[in-house]
């Protein structure tokens, strides 16, 4: 453990205790019950009401209700009070910040509290509310009480005439009501409201899977084929973890076909998939399939077994945990290994995509300057958060996604290959599953089990490779050292090419294209477009005196070589700014995984034990 990671856990601990003193000191309340109706859907306004029992002792005290900052799964900070409107109760009102609205009961002991909330986005976060369908994440349109989390809660909803409800904790046909162990399992419920979603199941050893569709373009008939699928999906990701701990679980998808709303998003019984397509149009189907595989991993990786910091929550700071290169990282490496496993992928299209991963990562200047774990105390700041100033994270930010993505890979192959095929990181997955989730002591009124910490992965994870995996964490977890990738590939008689790009220059570029228009929307640091004096924003008129296109751009750089100067003029404002590239060291590669000429037979047992999951 690092001194700065000691301390922020001895932090964490205090919070834990601080909460939990402040929780035994107030009874829980009465009752909390909410009510969600929607009388007017084309005004996108939720309607929500609190109804508030309260005991003899909380009569006269303060009585807070908070809109979270944000909600599990998207660490951007959205203040989704934003668009709460009309705050009304029984008692006298203040609100006390951009959250918090305070209540003085005045010896009342039932207290109704009214609001609206606006919603118009189709998405994973946010909430929807229109003339076709009302869908909501819980934590962008619920209040809790303050000091009452906790608390069991009960909702029901009022939905539109001839509209179903449906959402992962629904059990029988016509639910209107449900009761939540507490709130954060009622905003973990996504939950769909149209007359039109439709409905296919099956089974996977003995438990129910639900595939909920919204449709808002032609399929293409192909739902049949995606269900079957989804299914196969199932079938190897339970095959790796064992039973799920639910009975029932549900895909809740749309297909939005609008080209800009797309999500997917982890629940503890459901997902919720928002595809920018329709179902019939090319791509969406195998995209829908890469997001499923993906999402269905979090059953585990995150949604039960989780870092320290991921539940219960307090959602009045940002979020800051060290373990999202896991969390998300791990479950993008098996999101794409399970599309293998699953039979959708062969070798060559999974090993296409980790090269194309390796490539993302590798030419990014972000990676020498930002460790994973950085990377995930930062993820308030690069998990779709909005910024009103010019940043420079592209070129000093990593993704826990990719990063976390090529660390599992990497550390499961020196794992099975160092311990000779007896260990992989599905067996060090299941070991955390069952120490931290199925048999550790309940942590928090939340969930089973605790949350883990980097060092407890650590631990775990060299007591089943049988060999001290701590340099490795040092040098490429908590440092930015490149991941070993050659000795990991070879232990299966793979190993990876680097050449350079055709087209190897980009001289520090990053262009948009808006329309005709050319605009740079990134300058790497220490690049010669920095050196030039370029900026972001402005648009590239000439580039060696001809027009700028999306194909042509980085061929005409391709005709120079390192040391050239290429003249390019820009337009700034209502200026026009003539400069030249002189031009460094080729700056593009690109990456593939092939077979060793000289690959034994145990080496490509072992890959094709790897790969197979078998
Ligand atoms: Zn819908
Ligand atoms: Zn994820």
């Amino acid at each position: 453990m690092q001194p700065d990671s000691r301390r922020s856990l001895i932090a964490v601990i205090f919070i834990f205790i601080l909460c939990g003193v402040a929780a035994a000191q107030e009874p829980p309340l009465k009752s909390i019950s909410y009510q969600l109706s929607m009388s007017r859907p084309t005004s996108h306004l939720f309607e929500v009401q609190i109804i508030v029992e309260l005991p003899e002792e909380l009569k006269d005290k303060p009585l807070k209700f908070q809109m979270p900052k944000w909600s599990p799964g998207r660490y951007a900070v959205f203040d989704f009070a934003k668009n709460v409107q009309e705050f009304h109760a029984n008692a006298p009102v203040t609100r006390v910040d951009i959250d918090t609205w305070s209540l003085e009961p005045q010896g009342k002991t039932s207290i109704t509290a009214s609001y609206k909330v606006f919603g118009n986005d189709l998405s994973g976060t946010f909430s929807q509310l229109d003339n076709r369908h009302a869908n909501y994440n819980g934590g962008s349109i619920f209040m809790y009480v303050v000091g009452h989390k906790p608390d069991p809660v009960k909702l029901t909803i009022q939905a539109p005439s001839g509209c179903k409800i449906v959402n992962g904790r629904t059990d029988r046909p016509g639910q209107t009501e449900w009761q939540f162990p507490n709130w954060d399992i009622m905003i973990d419920t996504p939950t769909e409201i149209a007359p039109d979603w439709t409905q296919d199941d099956f089974d996977v050893d003995g438990k129910k899977y639900h595939v909920v569709v919204h449709s808002f373009g032609p399929e293409g008939n192909r739902r049949a084929a995606l269900v079957k699928d989804i299914e196969k999906i199932v079938r190897a990701e339970v095959a790796m973890w064992g039973p799920p701990e639910f009975d029932e679980y549900t895909f809740l998808i749309h297909f939005a076909a609008d080209d800009h709303s797309g999500d997917g998003m982890e629940h503890l019984t459901s997902t919720q998939i928002i595809q920018p397509g329709a179902l019939g149009e090319p791509g969406v189907y195998e995209s829908t399939l890469d997001t499923v595989s993906h999402e269905f991993f979090h059953v585990w990786n995150v949604k039960r077994l989780r870092p320290l910091e991921l539940g219960p929550w307090d959602f009045n700071r940002p979020l800051a945990t060290r373990g999202l290169w896991v969390a998300e990282g791990f479950t993008n490496y098996y999101g794409h290994l399970m599309s293998r496993r699953a039979g959708l992928w062969d070798d060559r299209q999974f090993l296409a995509r980790e090269a194309q991963t390796i490539r993302g990562i590798e030419s990014a200047s972000g990676s020498r300057l930002m460790s994973a774990e950085e990377s995930s105390l930062s993820a308030p700041f690069l998990d779709d958060a909005p910024h009103a100033q010019q940043i420079n994270l592209e070129n000093t930010s990593i993704s826990y996604y990719p990063k976390g993505e090529l660390i599992a890979m990497v550390m499961d192959l020196l794992v099975r290959g160092r311990s000779k095929g007896k260990a992989s990181l599905d067996d060090i997955m299941r070991d955390m599953y069952q120490q931290f989730y199925l048999k550790a002591p309940n942590q928090s009124y939340y969930l089973r089990g605790r949350g883990y910490t980097t060092d407890d992965l650590e631990r775990v994870a060299s007591q089943r490779a049988g060999f001290d995996l701590g340099d490795f964490f040092k040098r490429h977890i908590r440092d930015v050292e490149v991941l070993p990738y050659d000795e990991a590939f070879a232990y299966v008689g793979l190993r990876l090419v680097k050449t350079q790009s055709p087209e190897p220059f980009d001289a520090g570029l990053s262009l948009e294209f808006e329309g005709r228009e050319a605009i740079i929307e990134n300058v790497r640091n220490n690049s010669p477009a920095e050196e030039a004096g370029l900026q972001m924003g402005d648009e590239i008129v000439l580039l060696n005196g001809k027009d700028v296109t999306k194909e042509s751009w980085r061929k005409t750089l391709a005709r120079f070589k390192t040391g050239d100067s290429v003249p390019i003029t820009v337009k700034r404002d209502r200026r026009t700014i003539k400069a030249n590239l002189v031009l460094g060291q080729p700056e593009r590669f690109d990456y593939r995984i092939e077979e060793k000429a000289d690959a034994t037979t145990e080496q490509k047992a072992l890959r094709a034990t790897w790969l197979s999951g078998k």
